[in-house]
This record gives C-alpha cells, sequence and structure tokens, in this order.
C-alpha cells in the first residue's frame, strides 16, 4: 500500500502581484522599502504589557523587559513632533552575532535568538537608538478591534487600497518582535519578514507550495496602522512522514533564509530519482519494498511512464526524433494525482482512495493510465523508479 502525504488538489495560485517588494541581493544594510502606510488614521493603539506599572518587582522577577523611565513634556512633545515629521522615523540593522558580544566595551549590542531555526540568530541595532530607547514596551497591541502580540504573524499592507486589504496572498507576513509607543497614535513594531519564494533570491521553485512561507532574519520597524490582521503560520515538517495534510489556505513554513550574515536557505530534504525536494501541494509515494522505502515524486512516475512509452514507439518504428520536451500538470477534471504527455502520449497516475477532494471521486485501485496516440487506452501497475517494485 502506498504511503501517501498531501493529497489535496489546489487551486492555481493568485496572480502574481508586481506591487510585492523584492529582496535586493545588496550589501547595504537590510532596510527594505515594506512601507508604512494609514498612518493619519489615528485608529491604532498599545494596550500596556501584562504587568503594570505599579508593580515593578514583580514585572523584575517576570523578566518582564525594562522600560524607559518617563519623559518630560517636553521631551515628549518633542518625540511626538519629530514621529509626525518623520516618514519612517526607525530603522534597524542586522549584523551576524557575534561571540564577543558581550566583551565589548559600553552596552552589548541586542540579539534575537527566537526566530525560527538558530541560524537565524542576529544582532540588531535600531536607529536612532535613543528615541527607540525611550518609547515604552509593550507585549500587545490592538488595530481595529483585533488584538495582537508579541510573537505572532501580522500581515501588513503595501498600499492603501481595499483590493490590497483583501488579498492576503500578497500582503507582507512579519513576526512581531518587539512593541514600542509614545502614545495610541504611535505605536511601532519591530518585525522579522517571513517571505513568498519568488521575493527571495532564486525565486520560485517547482517545489515552494503555494502557501509556503520562508522566515527571514531581516527586520524592520513598521506603523502599527499598517497592520491589517494576524495570521497563523504553521510548521510542516518534510522529514515526518506521517505529518498531517494541511488545508490549502493554511501558511506553513519547513526552511528559512538566512539574510543577516550567509544569505543562504537551509536544506531542504531531497527524494526520488531526480534529487528534488517535494512540493506540499503534490502527492508523493512510498515504496512498500522493505530494501528501497524510497519516497518518488508522483510526477516523476507519470513522466517516466511518457518517457517509457514514447522511446518505445520509436525504437519499433524508426521514427524521426521531434524532441518535444515533457509537460506535466495536475489535471484538474479527473482524479489522476499527476499527468504527463510526451508527442501524443499521455500518462494519468492514480493513487487508490485520492483525491482526498469533495469535487472528485477517489480512485479504486492505483494505477496509470496510458493513452496512446491510436487512442488506445492501457492500464499498467505503478512500479519503483529505483527498484522496479510495484507500488500498491
Ligand atoms: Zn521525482
Ligand atoms: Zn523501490
Amino acid at each position: 500500500m502506498a504511503r501517501t502525504k498531501q493529497t489535496s488538489v489546489r487551486k492555481p495560485a493568485a496572480a502574481p502581484l508586481t506591487t510585492h517588494k523584492t529582496v535586493s541581493q545588496s550589501t547595504s544594510p537590510p532596510q527594505s522599502n515594506k512601507a508604512q502606510t494609514g498612518k493619519k488614521v489615528p485608529r491604532a493603539k498599545a494596550e500596556p504589557a501584562s504587568t503594570p506599572r505599579s508593580n515593578k518587582a514583580s514585572a523584575a522577577t517576570a523578566k518582564s523587559p525594562s522600560q524607559p523611565l518617563d519623559l518630560s513634556d517636553d521631551d515628549r512633545q518633542r518625540l511626538k513632533e519629530w514621529l509626525d515629521k518623520s516618514e519612517r522615523p526607525f530603522s534597524v540593522a542586522t549584523t551576524a552575532l557575534s561571540k564577543k558580544r558581550k566583551r565589548q566595551s559600553g552596552e552589548p549590542q541586542p540579539a534575537q535568538t527566537d526566530l525560527y531555526e538558530d541560524r537565524l540568530n542576529v544582532q540588531y541595532e535600531v536607529k536612532p537608538k535613543n528615541s527607540w530607547d525611550s518609547l515604552r514596551r509593550y507585549k500587545k497591541f490592538t488595530v481595529g478591534s483585533e488584538s495582537m502580540a508579541v510573537g505572532q504573524v501580522i500581515l501588513v499592507k503595501h498600499d492603501d487600497s481595499e483590493e490590497a486589504k483583501i488579498d492576503v496572498g500578497a500582503q507582507w507576513k512579519g513576526k512581531v518582535l518587539e512593541v514600542r509607543a509614545l502614545d495610541s497614535e504611535h505605536v511601532y513594531l519591530r518585525v522579522a519578514w517571513l517571505n513568498r519564494p519568488e521575493d527571495l533570491p532564486g525565486g520560485r521553485k517547482a517545489y515552494h507550495g503555494k502557501n509556503e512561507l520562508i522566515p527571514t532574519n531581516q527586520m524592520d520597524i513598521i506603523d502599527a496602522m499598517s497592520v491589517n490582521g494576524s495570521v497563523e503560520v504553521m510548521f510542516w515538517n518534510e522529514k515526518d512522514d506521517e505529518s498531517s495534510l494541511m488545508n490549502e489556505e493554511q501558511y506553513f513554513w519547513r526552511q528559512t533564509f538566512d539574510y543577516a550574515n550567509t544569505k543562504t536557505f537551509s536544506k531542504l530534504r531531497q527524494i526520488c530519482v531526480d534529487s528534488a525536494p517535494q512540493n506540499p501541494d503534490e502527492m508523493i509515494v512510498q515504496c512498500g519494498n522493505k530494501e528501497c522505502r524510497k519516497w518518488l515524486h508522483v510526477k516523476c512516475i507519470a513522466e517516466a511512464a511518457v518517457e517509457e512509452a514514447a522511446s518505445e514507439k520509436k525504437k519499433s518504428k524508426k521514427a524521426k526524433s521531434n524532441s518535444v520536451s515533457t509537460s506535466t500538470k495536475s489535471s484538474t477534471q479527473s482524479s489522476a494525482i499527476a499527468v504527463a504527455e510526451k508527442n501524443d502520449y499521455r500518462a494519468e497516475v492514480f493513487v487508490m482512495g485520492t483525491p482526498n477532494d469533495p469535487k472528485l471521486v477517489p480512485a479504486d485501485t492505483t494505477e496509470i493510465a496510458m493513452f496512446l496516440p491510436d487512442g488506445k487506452k492501457l492500464t499498467k501497475a505503478l512500479g519503483c523508479l529505483f527498484c522496479g517494485v510495484e507500488i500498491e
């Protein structure tokens, strides 16, 4: 019996939006152009951190971050005026985590060490430091009717159109690392971005899932008014062969991108004869042969089947070689899990009991349906591409 993962057939991804920012590979500080918008609408307010100020002793024992001293009325007014006239009052620069951090003279540079994977650990510096440090810290903030907290992933509008507020896929996603505010109209968030594959070096690859996000250690300070709600991003463990299926709207991550230091992605598990990662939206099957147990892309089984049929035909008829490339696509009409076509051959792979789509009838056997150029149809068993043993 084939063990299968992620059998749901997914809708095509939304049309790409050109307004989404592209991360540059330059060595300049990671100051992105993820803009702050909506600043003039005073609807954001910051909620106090959970520890009341009158209870300073318990604040200390609860390892609550230290609060700045109260500003004088004059200082407060000056800070407010400066914030009001600054389009982007704060910036944040990141540098590789230094082991000597604490031995350097003066205050140690703060470090962020809870970003999804240790490889994203980073030092950061917010500028101008004095103004940032004079803002009170909060654990939560509220925009409109939604309360959000440090640690949550938020949606960030990149423009003020109604369309931008609805298209969740195109909105930027950032993990809230710090909340600071002067008052309810001046609430700022330090965030680390979770990017779409197409917004990172190398771009979107065939193995990227539709709702795949890649956490980074690229930080920004944004105005809380540009926040458009929160989103849940789950971890998808590709090494866990029993991992549960995700529904098609679920955002997930499995890989990180170290923006601040090495500019590299963490490694993905490679499977199958093409040594490629799994696309979580597409099914893979495992060979049942105890000596093999290899995982295969169903797509690769379909491609191998048409290749074989087309080349056998060529050999027997000595046909002119017409190099039509193999194309694979998942069928939307049938319950085939993968479809491959070459010349006039077409292979459809069915896996018993799938797809789990209420609009489609699940297949009752695991087999390859081969459609020949003369209109005939053959069916054959799925064979492991490594050992040849039949996959049931
Ligand atoms: Zn493969
Ligand atoms: Zn095998």
